[in-house]
């Protein structure tokens, strides 16, 4: 197992100065993990879009319903314990707040 981790480690180090050696392709790699900085933030959004859980990706018009915010907003509970609420005038997902978590224990206490 060592022997295999030496030669991983020598490989990688092959790609790092190959890739110093030509300015073209240092410049590629560098934009490239720039734009995986732009893509990465929205990710989350992009899964509520698709109505799923951004920790699990479990279908939230599946998850369990914890109670009534409002008459236009409905919070429910992923099977992994993230809250969302589902705004019914909008009809979309958004992650639940500190503020309407605490409105929903408070009343799950009554
Ligand atoms: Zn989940």
């Amino acid at each position: 197992m060592v022997e295999l981790a030496d030669t991983h480690a020598l490989g990688a180090c092959g790609i790092i100065s190959r890739g110093g050696s030509s300015p073209l392709f240092g410049i590629y790699y560098l934009e490239n993990k720039n734009m995986i900085k732009k893509l990465a933030k929205p990710f989350q959004e992009v899964l509520l879009e698709k109505r799923l859980c951004v920790g699990c990706t479990y279908p939230l018009d599946k998850a369990t319903k914890s109670g009534k915010l409002s008459d236009n907003r409905t919070m429910v509970q992923c099977k992994c314990r993230r809250r969302y609420v589902y705004d019914k005038e909008l009809n979309e997902y958004r992650r639940a707040t500190f503020a309407e978590e605490q409105q929903i224990l408070k009343e799950l206490n009554h």
